[in-house]
């Protein structure tokens, strides 16, 4: 309800969620209204994030990104490293000569959950970033409580060349100092409205203009006031508002340049 308020408040908002699973099941029994809520609230693209987890996971989000007309992007996720396979790999070069996906994501390392060993977690994030130079294609990045050796790796594997986001970005500003030396992008969450979130939000004054994404993650990570409760691309628009207000500019604006930074990392267009 409050996008949609904003939405005719600020009558031309055009935002871009830069990263949703809107292939997750949570959405199979009405994604058409959940799309049709995200365009009320001026949301006129979104790009796809499909888990490649062995089991075909991702083959639902390229479905649904051909049938909707958005970019998506398809990588291994840290979670499912130990599910890394040569066919895997061969599967993303095969997507990305067909010219069906706009970059190699999320991939990164995960020592939160630790669904899968550090040390395979490291080995498949490299082997992914090397995918990604040999194919041309930016990378999204997932890291979570592994902040210094996602930087590390991204350095150690020249990730400048290759361009790419740290997706609903939780760390500090050493992290975000590191990752915009390299060139990269910081995408900011719902999870930027956490009341404690005061060190991310230290961080979303410092990037600029010109680096910055918003996400929803959905159907993870609600903003409030629908913390706990599933997220949808529609919700992108708190993130834009809270951006705008940490920056001192208006929701417009941060909307539009948002969109346009993701349009250009991505090569793809979002409007309709
Ligand atoms: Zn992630
Ligand atoms: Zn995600």
């Amino acid at each position: 309800v409050r996008a949609e308020v904003t939405a005719v408040v600020d009558g031309a908002l055009r935002l871009v969620d830069s990263h949703c699973h809107l292939d997750d099941e949570r959405f199979d029994e009405d994604r058409a209204e959940v799309l049709d809520r995200a365009r009320a609230a001026g949301v006129s693209g979104l790009l796809l994030v499909g888990v490649m987890d062995g089991r075909g996971g991702h083959l639902k989000a390229l479905a649904l990104a051909q049938d909707l007309g958005f970019p998506v992007a398809v990588g291994i996720h840290p979670h499912e490293a130990r599910h890394a396979s040569a066919a895997a790999y061969d599967e993303i070069v095969g997507l990305a000569r067909d010219g069906r996906i706009a970059a190699i994501g999320e991939i990164g390392l995960d020592f939160h959950y630790d669904l899968s060993p550090r040390a395979q977690q490291e080995q498949v994030f490299r082997q992914q970033l090397r995918l990604a130079r040999q194919l041309g294609l930016p990378v999204i990045i997932h890291s979570r409580t592994a902040d210094d050796e996602t930087a590390t790796a991204l350095e150690q594997e020249a990730a400048r060349e290759l361009g790419g986001v740290i997706h609903c970005f939780t760390g500090g500003r050493p992290f975000a100092l590191r990752a915009l030396a390299l060139g990269f992008s910081v995408s900011f969450s719902g999870i930027v409205a956490f009341p404690r979130a005061e060190t991310i939000r230290d961080v979303a004054r410092l990037v600029p203009a010109d680096r910055l994404l918003i996400e929803t993650d959905a159907p993870y990570l609600a903003p409030p006031p629908h913390r706990g409760k599933r997220n949808e691309p529609a919700f992108v628009t708190r993130v834009a508002e809270q951006l705008a207000e940490l920056r001192g500019v208006g929701t417009p604006a941060i909307a539009q340049l948002t969109s346009d930074n993701a349009q250009r990392l991505f090569s793809a267009t979002f409007g309709h």
